[in-house]
């Protein structure tokens, strides 16, 4: 199975020393977020640069929200420059917790046009979001797939999805995604949850509350990492595992930047098993 993993800049040290361990254990390449996980698009800018020069495969998330178009397009341009070919292109959010998305007046009016712009550029690959259990700011019905297949008009090359915690989710979306004609791979995001707590506010905001089942399996265990570290790993493996089943061969993976409990997930998708096969 082939995985992406997704980290943010790391706030101290080096952007490499987090990246390279999931290269080792197999991922295609590394996606990195631009102003999100608390980070600064400054920092963003240039750890990008940093993972390029460092020969690091590398997959550049950009936003339009909160700049002008000179402020993108000189981010595309240095990046482009160090040899950066792929990118998610993406619209962001508003500048506040709650606060709706409000093009920049000198910006890039939405994600479409961003898409474009980068498509221009001679992009190898652009990945954009979908959301399988809707985005806050769905408008309904098949809005979201008439949306998407723009954003693939446009030029996306594919679609990752954000994370959600039943596979069904993700197959349902999968139905009407093809019923809708649309066929760039869609890649399912897959999100381990190794605390709770953290990722119940953070997943609200999304618009994907996790599931009661979730919740009550790491219920009573805030001062036990070890096992908690287990039920995330043996949890997000049981996903995809059933992802599997229906004949996905691609996922990214969400690492918010715990590098243990991602790269113990990267061993599971790296040895699957095969059925029948003795190792001597
Ligand atoms: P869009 O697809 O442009 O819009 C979001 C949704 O709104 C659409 O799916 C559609 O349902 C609806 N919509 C919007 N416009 C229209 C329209 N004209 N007609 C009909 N429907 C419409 N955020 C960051 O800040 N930095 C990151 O690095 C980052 N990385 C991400 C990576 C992935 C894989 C995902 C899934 C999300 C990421 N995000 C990131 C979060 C993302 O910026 C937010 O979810 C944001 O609110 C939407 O961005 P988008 O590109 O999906 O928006």
């Amino acid at each position: 199975m082939r995985y992406s993993v997704e980290i943010f800049p790391p706030k101290d040290g080096d952007v490499r020393k987090l990246a390279i361990p999931f290269l080792s254990a197999g991922a295609s390449h590394i996606s990195l977020t631009y102003g999100a996980g608390g980070s600064s698009r400054g920092r963003s800018r240039e750890a990008a640069l940093t993972l390029a020069i460092g020969g690091v495969p590398t997959a550049a998330h950009i936003t339009i929200a909160g700049q002008t178009r000179e402020e993108v397009d000189n981010t595309l341009a240095m990046w482009i420059n160090t040899g950066i070919r792929r990118f998610v292109a993406l619209r962001g959010d508003g500048d506040g917790p709650g606060l709706p998305f409000t093009p920049h007046s000198d910006g890039y009016q939405s994600s479409v046009e961003l898409i474009e712009r980068i498509h221009g550029l001679g992009a190898s690959q652009i990945a954009v979001a979908a959301y399988p259990n809707r985005h806050p700011d769905d408008q309904g019905g098949d809005s979201d797939l008439d949306y998407l297949k723009r954003k693939i008009d446009a030029g996306a090359t594919e679609v990752i999805t954000q994370f959600f915690f039943e596979a069904e989710a993700y197959l349902r979306f999968r139905d009407r995604y093809v019923a809708a004609g649309l066929d760039a791979p869609l890649v399912p995001g897959i999100l381990p949850v190794f605390n709770v707590v953290k990722v119940a506010s953070f997943a609200k905001k999304c618009g994907e509350p996790l599931p009661r089942w979730l919740i009550s399996r790491f219920a009573g265990l805030d001062a036990n990492p070890e096992m908690r570290q287990q039920i995330a790993v043996a949890t997000a493996g049981r996903l995809i595992d059933r992802l599997r089943s229906e004949g996905l061969d691609r996922v990214h993976l969400y690492s918010c930047n715990d590098a243990e409990l991602t790269l113990a997930v990267c061993r599971l998708l790296a040895f699957p098993e095969e059925a029948g096969k003795a190792a001597a």
